[in-house]
């Protein structure tokens, strides 16, 4: 059995003080809750604080963005060792805002999950078709890449550690939200090609998220997908209430 995983992404919202009130906010809403693996993806400026209100919490921290180097001369830039040095426990990897927006390709994202593996965080990489491809009935070759190329030198007990998050880009920010359908629809045929890539184990422990558009009103239909083992939530974690009841919905 997988546990189910909803992880927030702020993405680029919330001052320090803002992270630490909605922290504050989320803890007691959330606290009882043992049966759902829960996460937060603060700024990095917020990393610190939110960590040091979670110590002792069921809810994890993680980043949204992270660079493959250990250290050097990346202006800018921030590395695995930085993160679990504030307590990070997950990275989020290759979202489609940074494959877009910041030319993120499949080798980077390769070369961040390996980076992140080897230093013991747990990559949440992220996949999903845009619009574009989806009407060019090209869903399932897009993914495929992007799972294959992403994953690629990983080891079997790698890939069985971490999290995949299927995200359709036409879904993301847009208020559209797959079908339930859809959604186990592509995440069976990525824990298929898991299957195939990697055997059977890796693809039974595997877990993958959905995200696009996650409300608490559509979030138990999309979860009580087989293949969908919670979600990655952008616009509705950035408020207590709303992420609280889309964590209720894993359970
Ligand atoms: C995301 O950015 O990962 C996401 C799913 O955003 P939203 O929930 O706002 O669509």
């Amino acid at each position: 059995m997988r546990k189910p995983i909803v992880v927030g992404n702020w993405k680029m919202h919330k001052t320090v003080e803002e992270s630490v009130e909605l922290v504050e906010e989320l803890k007691p809403l959330v606290a009882e809750i043992g049966d759902v693996e829960i996460g937060v993806c603060p700024p990095f400026t917020s990393l610190s604080e939110v960590s040091r209100v979670l110590r002792g919490s069921n809810i994890n921290l993680g980043a949204q963005d992270m660079y493959w180097e250990p250290q050097g001369a990346y202006t800018g830039e921030i590395s695995a060792g930085m993160l679990l040095s504030v307590g990070c426990r997950y990275v989020i990897v290759g979202h489609s805002e940074r494959r877009t927006y910041f030319g993120e390709t499949d080798e980077w994202v390769n070369r961040k999950v390996r980076a992140a593996l080897e230093a013991g965080l747990v990559p949440i990489m992220c996949v999903g078709e845009t619009l574009e491809q989806r009407q060019k009935g090209i869903t399932q070759e897009v993914v495929d890449r992007q799972v294959t190329e992403g994953l690629r030198g990983l080891s079997p007990e790698q890939v069985a550690g971490m999290v995949i998050a299927y995200e359709p880009v036409w879904a993301i920010g847009t208020g559209l939200t797959a079908e339930p359908e859809q959604a186990q629809e592509v995440q069976a045929f990525i824990r298929a090609r898991i299957r195939q890539l990697f055997g059977e184990e890796a693809a039974d422990s595997v877990r993958i998220q959905y995200g696009g558009s996650i409300k608490p009103e559509n979030a138990r239909e999309i979860f009580l997908q087989p293949d969908v083992d919670g979600g990655l939530v952008g616009g509705a974690s950035l408020e207590a209430d709303s992420f609280a009841r889309i964590v209720r919905a894993a359970m």
